[in-house]
């Protein structure tokens, strides 16, 4: 569990009902916390912050959750009435993502017991339909999860939001290093870099690549002996890259993965963007960097492709200790059989987090860019379902595309492909997922996971206020359509 940070658990009632409800409404309260706290299910510890009562207690509360930087978001929970008028001056001041809980301490009704005494205590199931009904015309983005507190669905959906609270509360804090521009009058990759700071709250900076250059040249001998040894114990060798000029062009990519590191240290930035035109003073494109250092979870986005480079940072945060991995991946070429498929890869820069079996370090020509031949890791993708999520920059707004994903084996071998490559089916079937892709105005590139599920970004898309199109199992081309169509009137062009 991530103790860094943690979610506050803020519980509403009124004076109303007495000393001696309010102390069981404490009570349960904590046993509700306690109850979340001891499964691990949520990825951060909940904090019980009390049971507000007043409009002058809740705007402290709220006022202390906006100013500890450990909180990343707020659970609100009225166990009791809290009539939500005194909610409105605290409500108006928060801005941490809000998770409505609506539960109850006990799952059940206990028939033969029930008295008003009982009715009195358990009113969540009014009290909470109050607080939702100021929270929407206030309107507040949030989550609403119903459920019983110890219902193991319930939790799992408090902790995808609590992952998108994280890779939130990361974005808002994430550097983007740029060396090199947008690549090759590539529209999709770029956009607005100030309304997307303003959006997300990320920083695209630009670091010259002579400095990486100048980096490269201290890089010594014996760091290099190191770092290759490191290699030679996770991956396996094949035998052009044991000795020779392939080892060579090895060393040469340990060499940049030094310097790059060191950069991304000086910088203190969480992600990067390479352009393969733009590689001056350096010996090849940083591709096996740009893999170990995404294992590491490092953004990145190839081609100068900041957007993406941010995502794979968020994504990665917030599939922190989840099974699975994510990746910087790009649509490169379609299998037209059956539902249809398609081949992800890159140039190299796939992350190894996404690898079936023990990766093979390969060193082949790249054939653009006019350099020395490229160290990569080469591996293919592990079956299962997955995500794959772009965002684009409309002008007026950026909408986020997620596509969700079948991972299956490939058919047959690719003994002549020298790059890592995942190969996946996207719901509900390749001829409606790309056109709704291309619809949307979707990337050639995406931010791939398969420790995650459209739920974690969803709820990241309503923390970040942002529109969000799901192409899945359901998706069909007119309703995809008709949505496009609403949500041009809702935001504006
Ligand atoms: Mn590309």
């Amino acid at each position: 569990m991530n103790t860094k940070y943690s979610l506050w658990f803020l519980v509403g009632s009124q004076t109303l009902y007495g000393e001696e409800t309010l102390r069981q409404v404490d009570a349960q309260s904590q046993g509700v916390v306690q109850g979340l706290n001891s499964t691990n299910a949520i990825a951060l510890p909940v904090e019980y912050k009390g049971t507000v009562k007043s409009t002058e207690e809740i705007e402290q509360k709220i006022r202390a959750a906006n100013n500890d930087p450990t909180c990343v978001g707020v659970i609100f929970w009225m166990h009791t009435f809290s009539p939500a008028k005194m909610w409105i001056r605290g409500l108006k001041l928060l801005q941490k993502p809000m998770l409505h809980l609506h539960t109850q301490f006990k799952p059940e009704i206990p028939w033969s017991e029930i008295d008003m005494d009982f009715m009195n205590l358990n009113q969540s199931a009014h009290g909470d339909r109050e607080f939702g009904h100021i929270t929407a015309k206030l309107g507040i983005p949030r989550k609403v999860v119903v459920g019983h507190w110890s219902d193991s669905d319930v939790q799992r959906k408090i902790d995808a939001w609590t992952r998108a609270c994280l890779a939130w509360n990361d974005l808002n804090h994430t550097r983007v290093v740029r060396f090199g521009d947008n690549m090759n009058r590539v529209a999709v990759t770029d956009g607005d870099k100030v309304s997307a700071e303003e959006t997300f709250g990320f920083r695209v900076e630009y670091c010259p690549v002579g400095e990486l250059a100048a980096e490269v040249a201290k890089v010594s001998e014996s760091q290099i002996d190191e770092l290759v040894k490191i290699y030679e114990s996770e991956y396996d060798f094949d035998e052009y890259c044991a000795s020779g000029s392939g080892r060579v062009q090895v060393r040469e990519a340990a060499r940049i993965e030094i310097a790059l590191r060191l950069i991304l240290e000086r910088w203190n930035a969480q992600a990067f963007t390479t352009n393969f035109d733009d590689l001056y003073g350096l010996n090849q494109l940083p591709g096996l960097a740009a893999q170990r250092l995404m294992k590491e979870g490092y953004g990145f986005g190839a081609e100068g492709d900041w957007k993406t480079a941010a995502m794979v940072r968020a994504m990665k945060t917030a599939a922190a200790g989840l099974p699975g991995g994510t990746s910087f991946l790009e649509d490169y070429v379609y299998h037209f059989k059956g539902q249809g498929a398609a081949l992800q890869a890159h140039m190299l820069e796939v992350c190894p987090s996404i690898a079936k079996a023990r990766p093979r370090m390969e060193v082949h020509p790249l054939g653009i860019g006019g350099k020395a031949d490229p160290a990569r890791l080469v591996f293919t993708g592990a079956e299962g379902p997955g995500v794959a999520v772009t965002i684009v920059d409309l002008g007026s707004r950026f909408r986020m595309i997620v596509n969700e994903v079948e991972c299956v084996e490939p058919e047959a071998d690719l003994p002549r492909l020298p790059v890592a490559r995942a190969f996946w089916a996207p719901k509900p079937d390749l001829k409606t997922s790309a056109a709704a892709w291309i619809l949307c105005g979707g990337t050639h590139h995406t931010s791939f996971s398969s420790a995650l599920t459209r739920e974690h970004l969803e709820d990241l898309a309503e923390i970040a206020q942002i529109e969000a199109i799901f192409i899945d199992s359901k998706t069909t081309i007119s309703d995809l359509k008709r949505e496009l169509r609403i949500n041009e009137v809702y935001y504006g062009r």
